[in-house]
């Protein structure tokens, strides 16, 4: 599954290449796909690719002011958006849609069919209430109201997609290591200059691994989805046994709901 770093990568990538061209159809190729009532085709352009949470959005806009249109697509396991300059004239698996527009198509290829694509009018309710981590509405005092006084330990807490949206599991143990926080510090608890701490360590490393994932984005993935690069800049994920880059104290590993934590004890007690 694409991370939120990968995705976008995928819509840096995208954007130059069809924002600006006019809309001609949407093809659809795959019945389990419901797009939903979309606008007025004719005369549309593509006006930006970009993500949205762990979501791309090709936001559209109709020649009549304040025409906005969105395709929002949710890659999932499999799912991958593809620019081509030549057409396919019929769509076949793994290819599940096709949005033409003028000198190409942003094709819809999605090996396992767990993605899915649909009109929105609005990007408001694409998230559902949660927030997306880079947005610029999420400074730390809103991160602080939105942590509230929950007794959830901080490092799953940071994988409820219910609250911020597209952290990972290796950012979700990478993240309190930056912040030097304990992984297990219940999450409501954090004062204000420790939450302060998290939301620069949130950023830091969604940031850090978007440049990682932009340079080096066709390299070998391991079993996890780290690129080659980035896993030289972990701190701490997969590095149990190790010495803490920061300290040398030995990092270690817990479980935390089924999932792995790496943490160095010493940094974030
Ligand atoms: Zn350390």
């Amino acid at each position: 599954m694409p991370e939120l770093p990968e995705v976008e990568t995928v819509a840096r990538q995208l954007d130059p290449l069809v924002s600006g061209r006019l809309v001609e159809r949407l093809r659809i190729a795959d019945d389990r796909l419901a797009p939903g009532p979309g606008p007025t085709l004719a005369g549309r352009r593509v006006v930006r690719v970009h993500r949205i949470g762990k979501q791309i959005a090709v936001t559209t806009a109709g020649p009549a002011p304040a025409d906005e249109a969105h395709l929002v697509i949710h890659l999932r396991m499999t799912g991958r958006l593809l620019w081509q300059r030549s057409r396919h004239r019929v769509l076949r698996p793994p290819l599940r849609a096709a949005l033409d527009v003028e000198g190409g198509a942003l094709v819809f290829s999605d090996v396992r069919r767990f993605g899915t694509l649909r009109w929105a009018r609005s990007l408001d309710d694409v998230l559902g209430g949660a927030v997306d981590p880079l947005s610029r509405g999420l400074t730390a005092r809103a991160l602080g109201g939105i942590l509230g006084t929950t007794s959830q330990p901080l490092k799953p807490w940071l994988l409820r997609q219910d609250k911020l949206v597209g952290i990972g599991n290796i950012y979700a143990s990478e993240i309190p290591f930056v912040a030097g926080l304990s992984p297990f510090r219940e999450a409501g608890s954090l004062d204000e200059e420790e939450v302060g701490r998290l939301h620069r360590g949130v950023r830091r490393v969604l940031r850090r691994a978007i440049d990682a994932c932009g340079t080096t984005f066709s390299d070998f993935q391991d079993a996890h989805g780290v690129t080659g690069s980035y896993q030289r800049l972990l701190s701490v994920y997969g590095r149990e046994g190790e010495p803490c880059r920061r300290c040398g104290a030995t990092i270690r590993r817990a479980v935390q709901q089924q999932r792995s934590t790496f943490y160095c004890p010493a940094c974030q007690g």
